[in-house]
């Protein structure tokens, strides 16, 4: 599998402090950080169970250092940051990493937006002092309720935790409150409507994911992939499903459940790509700026973050950087294009 291309800053229109609008004309407002590639589970279609390569230890973004790029990237008009990984909880920093980051505010002078998306486990005993630290919105991943399933899915036999996780989510009033699930063919597709009963039940709103072709382990399948069209089938037979308008930039397309007030989210980036509305942007553990989940570039903000270089030079060339990247961005990605190459990196060390 080949590397990443590697972007560099370019001569793009722009100085710090001005929107990141890209060529497409979409204006970025929101930053995927990934924490950390390491995690708590094993989830088949994110990581393989043994010979996952690490990113090094000492290419880890620290503490400082992201809170260095939210600054530049916060005055540039992004507005939401989603904490991520790997897994987020793991990163012994954390509750530090949301606490300086909620103090960030835009060009406007309002305060940014913090939100995470996690495995839940952990979350029990971290959720007060996030809470205390400034996170907003909580996104927690659950792809069945059945303990066998659950094992076999994720290589651990951690269900107890996750489920108090998302019991602690749900009384601690952070709302929305979503429950991503990937929907997988004979895996988990037979439990999309206990799923749903599920979350309602924590006054959280469910959302169903499209396999997609990031597994580290390279062994995503088209035909094995469970469509939004047969979700949305599955769905129906219990449920009237109505479309909710005004999607903006959200990754998933909702539909009210018998005329609401419940709602189910699918997020559809292989069958239905979101492309178009696409205001999202990525940075990884290891310091890589991406433009898209997909793209086989990646703009390197480390050998600017660790050259001894004073505050003003560094901060404007962070700048350039997130202008080159988002200057980069291509107009939808192409997996459904016979020649699309999965890049490199799984899904654990880019950030979901
Ligand atoms: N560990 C955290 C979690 O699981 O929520 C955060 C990182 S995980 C990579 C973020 C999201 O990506 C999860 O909802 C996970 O289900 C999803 N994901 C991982 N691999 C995927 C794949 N191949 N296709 C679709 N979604 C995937
Ligand atoms: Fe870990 Fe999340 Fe990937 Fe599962 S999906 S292996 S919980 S990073």
């Amino acid at each position: 599998m080949p590397g990443p291309a590697v972007g560099g800053a370019t001569d793009v229109a722009g100085r710090p402090g001005d929107a990141l609008v890209d060529t497409h004309g979409r204006v970025h407002r929101d930053l995927r950080i990934s924490l950390t590639d390491r995690c708590s589970l094993r989830c088949t279609y994110c990581m393989p169970e043994q010979g996952n390569e690490w990113l090094a230890k000492t290419s880890i973004l620290t503490l400082d250092e992201i809170v260095g790029i939210a600054r530049i990237a916060a005055a540039d008009g992004i507005t939401t940051f989603r904490l991520t990984g790997g897994e987020p909880l793991l990163r012994t920093d954390i509750v530090d990493v949301v606490r300086r980051l909620a103090a960030l505010t835009g060009p406007d002078g309002r305060p940014v937006d913090i939100a995470m998306t996690t495995n839940g486990i952990r979350l029990r005993e971290l959720l007060p002092a996030l809470v205390d630290a400034g996170l907003r919105r909580l996104n927690i991943s659950i792809d069945t309720i059945r303990r066998d399933r659950f094992r076999e899915l994720t290589r651990r036999d951690r269900l107890d935790d996750v489920l108090d996780g998302i019991a602690a989510a749900a009384a601690s009033g952070l709302r929305p409150l979503k429950l991503n699930a990937v929907a997988m063919r004979d895996v988990n597709d037979d439990e999309l409507i206990d799923l749903v009963d599920f979350a309602i039940a924590h006054g959280a709103q469910m959302r169903f994911i499209e396999q997609m072709p990031l597994d580290a382990g390279h062994t995503w399948d088209r035909s094995r992939m469970v469509t939004q069209d047969e979700i949305l089938q599955t769905l129906s037979s219990r449920w009237s499903l109505e479309p909710v308008p005004g999607r903006g930039g959200a990754p998933a397309a909702r539909w009210l459940l018998d005329g609401g007030p419940h709602t189910v989210g699918v997020i559809a980036s292989v069958t239905a790509p979101f492309c178009g509305d696409c205001d999202r942007l990525r940075l990884t553990a290891d310091g890589q700026l991406r433009n898209c989940l997909f793209s086989s570039t990646e703009y390197d903000l480390l050998p600017i973050l660790r050259a001894a270089q004073a505050a003003p030079a560094q901060d404007e060339a962070i700048d350039r950087m997130l202008r080159s990247c988002v200057h980069g961005k291509l107009p939808g990605h192409a997996i459904n294009d016979p020649s699309f190459l999965q890049p490199a990196r799984g899904m654990n060390a880019i950030g979901g």
